[in-house]
């Protein structure tokens, strides 16, 4: 059925996939189909399906076949990763994953969240010397990426640096805890790289209370409902964006996945950015009940604002107005500089790792942070 002949199979394409049939026990996932596609599951592919497409990419001079091999094997993978098991055990692992497990699989594969392990061949291609995680912070990332212990961890019970309660091996208490500054330089790294797009776009950027913008962006209320505090300030402002004209009111967060409140009972699927998406709802309904406070005491707010609740979650992916936001500000800065596709694809890959690491370094700091107080405990 599959031709292996060197002539027609130049990267083996064929010849690798014929091989994954042979095991296909994994990738025969008709149990999975609704996983794939909970909708309608009868549409997801069957790996005999997927063997045509192969061979078919090897003819369409355009595709890139390794790629698009690579993608369905992917997705073969990531579904019977985050699969949720009926009643029985896993038949590929030695443990069934939990609800943590696949929120972080599916946290920690999104768009923008893995960059920041790539900087040693990016440095060449980038042009420049990219910020780093170091070593060991480096290491910690990876460890809390995968889900494994800390190798910090060497106390049993060990107690947070930032606030002295309890920690955990995994880090899921350090990651987000509130008793520590590195969380402010978190919630600061990633915002700071949208700025330097938008500055490098063209853009005059504003932090409220600073410089040329003194004093609180909005309004004091003076009979706050009940809930809301007398006043709010958005963390930046992108005037002129995302049209001439509009000013974009930027305020951002970052969420952990797997924080401690989260953990539910009984196996549940993992929804895409449910963390990131959730605190871009939140904050949205914030503002909007704030603005509609300000417009209900007669000062309203400039109709030509456009809210931007900016939201990345620890493991670093980051919501969809975020990852909107961020690709506004590489075609703005492309239509700015009339760069050519090659300079915009440098581009897009200098401030995809930049962003990237701008979450994961202060997320190493966090990670030491809360092993501190384990190696005093010993
Ligand atoms: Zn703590």
């Amino acid at each position: 059925m599959l031709q292996t002949d060197e002539h027609t199979d130049p990267l083996g394409v064929v010849a690798a996939h014929g091989r994954l049939l042979q095991h296909h026990h994994w990738l025969n996932d008709r149990a999975n189909a609704a996983v794939v596609n909970p909708d309608d599951p009868a549409k997801a592919k069957s790996p005999l399906k997927l063997a045509p497409t192969a061979a078919g990419t090897l003819t369409a001079p355009k595709k890139q076949s390794e790629r698009t091999l690579a993608l369905l094997v992917n997705q073969r993978m990531r579904s019977q990763l985050l699969a949720v098991p009926e009643g029985g055990e896993s038949p590929y692992y030695e443990r069934p994953l939990d609800n943590e497990d696949r929120r972080r699989i599916e946290s920690a594969s999104g768009q923008l969240a893995h960059e920041f392990m790539g900087m040693a061949p990016r440095q060449a291609r980038v042009g420049c010397s990219p910020p780093a995680v170091m070593g060991p912070g480096f290491r910690l990332c990876l460890q809390f990426r995968l889900g494994l212990r800390l190798s910090t961890n060497k106390a049993g019970g060990r107690t947070c640096a930032g606030c002295g309660r309890p920690g955990d091996p995994h880090g899921h208490h350090s990651i987000g805890c509130h008793g520590t500054s590195a969380r402010l330089l978190r919630h600061n790294a990633p915002l700071q790289v949208l700025m330097a797009m938008a500055k490098n776009a063209g853009h005059q950027t504003m932090v409220p209370g600073r410089g040329q913008c003194k004093g609180q962006h909005y309004a004091t209320l003076n009979d706050p409902p009940e809930g809301m505090a007398k006043t709010w300030t958005p963390d930046a402002l992108v005037l002129d964006c995302p049209q001439p004209g509009r000013t974009a009111v930027c305020d951002i967060t970052v969420w952990h996945a797997n924080q401690p409140s989260n953990r539910v009972d009984g196996p549940r699927r993992a929804v895409p950015l449910e963390t990131a998406n959730h605190a871009e709802k939140g904050k949205r309904d914030h503002v909007a009940a704030f603005v509609a406070a300000l417009d209900a005491q007669g000062t309203p707010a400039d109709p030509a604002e456009v809210f931007f609740p900016l939201a990345v979650e620890t493991y670093g992916a980051p919501s969809e107005t975020t990852l909107r936001m961020f690709k506004w500000l590489i075609d703005m800065w492309k239509e700015a500089k009339q760069a050519t596709p090659s300079q915009v694809a440098y581009y897009r890959h200098q401030w995809k790792f930049r962003f990237s690491v701008a979450v994961q370094r202060h997320n190493a700091q966090m990670l030491m942070d809360g092993a501190a107080a384990a190696d005093d405990a010993e």
